[in-house]
């Protein structure tokens, strides 16, 4: 989509709590989430300030039809709307723009204002069926830093890096919503002297900072689609954290990449930020080190603007914000991504998830996992008296964006804390 009226910063809502410049939810950004309050039936909204507008119940009384005669918000997740496709996205969002914007018709307030949640009153849940996740690894500086660590800071970058998206296809069925403990995973773990791998909890329990990319409209199988085409097949973005084992990494790895040390747990956060929320912050990806193949190749600025930040707090204490960094820098956006995916003819659809890769910048405070952070463990990060080179249990992580500029497009917080490990599994028989 073109920028248009829903983008204008003039624009204010009947709801205050909208109105206030720091707040993540302004009438410019409308994100999606699935809700419950007591009854527990889960419900599609949009953020609006400190509150969320119940689309479940507009859906029902008629105020919004974005399916016509089918109802979409009845799901529980946002899957059969995100298929209706782009047109219908940018249209919706400019209905219900009208219907949160000040000076909305008086007859339609009282069922608006009956069908408005306090933020504070709601249980998010996630907001897609994941069908699938996909991770990537589309960050120079980050592949940079791990292929120095972990295999010859002379050609630290694999000679495929510069010309495809790297990726592995990833576990969906542990993608869990901001809030869910995550438990420190068992593996096989084997230290470079010794002669055999043990089973134990992992020591070195890692983050990773990424943007996670919701697909919309998908492709048959057997069809590529273009960088363009990929672009307008995103519905929406969220912050994700890409939990991670180091050291079950570092034996399973090789040759087929990452398994067990990335499969028990990836959050995500509760709000589905539009990709037509974002088109102000649009920005080219960095120069072309080689030129790619037509195929991977852009007309538009596909990439976006978007300030990150990572809280880390021990059990009980304060949290320390341990790195500032911009998903701006990234060498592949989430379109090319799409499209390299694609291209074999892998079918894409509604809740297929991407994950952006470690969104790492140039210096230590803007890297986006503690590996990069504290060199392997080498530089503890000293939160306040506590040490870390890695993730203690009860440590509790935050991830927070926002696009800033006349007006603040956030994505709110993806948060989780580290449970123990569980028993380990016996020998047969134990
Ligand atoms: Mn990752």
């Amino acid at each position: 989509m073109a920028q248009d009226d829903t983008h204008d910063p003039a624009r204010r809502s009947w709801v205050d709590s909208a109105n206030d410049p720091a707040c993540d939810f302004p009438i410019q950004n409308l994100p999606y989430g699935a809700f419950s309050t007591g009854d527990g039936a889960v419900r599609i909204g949009v953020a609006i300030g400190e509150a969320i507008l119940d689309l479940t119940a507009l859906e029902a009384v008629g105020l919004v039809r974005p399916g016509g005669e089918t109802a979409v918000f009845d799901q529980g997740v946002l899957n059969p709307f995100m298929a209706l496709g782009p047109e219908v996205w940018t249209e919706t969002r400019r209905q219900i723009a009208g219907l949160l914007e000040a000076g909305v018709e008086e007859r339609l307030r009282a069922p608006l204002e009956a069908a408005l949640v306090p933020q504070a009153a709601a249980q998010m849940h996630l907001p897609v069926f994941v069908r699938s996740y996909t991770d990537f690894y589309a960050s120079k500086e980050h592949a940079t830093n791990v292929g120095s660590m972990f295999r010859d800071p002379e050609n630290a970058l694999t000679p495929n890096w510069l010309h495809i998206p790297i990726g592995y296809n990833g576990r969906a069925s542990t993608v869990v919503v901001s809030g869910t403990a995550i438990r420190r995973p068992l593996g096989q773990l084997k230290g470079p002297e010794d002669d055999a791998p043990r089973l134990g909890a992992s020591a070195r329990l890692d983050i990773e900072l990424e943007l996670g990319a919701l697909v919309g409209t998908g492709n048959p199988m057997g069809q590529p689609v273009s960088t363009a085409e990929a672009y307008e097949m995103i519905f929406g973005y969220v912050l994700l954290n890409d939990w991670s084992a180091r050291d079950i990494q570092v034996w399973e790895y090789q040759p087929l990449g990452p398994f067990q040390a990335k499969a028990f747990g990836t959050s995500i956060s509760p709000w589905v930020v539009t990709r037509d929320a974002l088109e102000p912050y649009r920005c080219p990806t960095p120069p072309r080190e080689r030129e790619l193949l037509p195929y991977l190749q852009e007309a538009t600025p596909n990439n976006f603007d978007i300030r990150l930040e990572i809280d880390l707090a021990p059990a009980g204490g304060t949290p320390v914000t341990v790195s500032r960094t911009n998903y701006r820098g990234m060498y592949y956006s989430a379109a090319q991504q799409l499209t390299h995916h694609a291209l074999s003819g892998c079918a894409m659809g509604p809740g297929d998830l991407l994950g952006s890769g470690t969104i790492s910048g140039e210096s230590p405070e803007s890297c986006g996992s503690l590996l990069e952070m504290t060199w392997n463990g080498r530089d503890p990060l000293d939160l306040g008296g506590e040490k870390r080179g890695f993730l203690q249990d009860g440590d509790s992580v935050t991830l927070r964006g926002w696009c800033e500029g006349a007006y603040r497009i956030g994505f709110g917080s993806c948060e989780g804390t580290v449970l123990p490990a569980p028993e380990a599994p016996g020998a047969p028989g134990d």
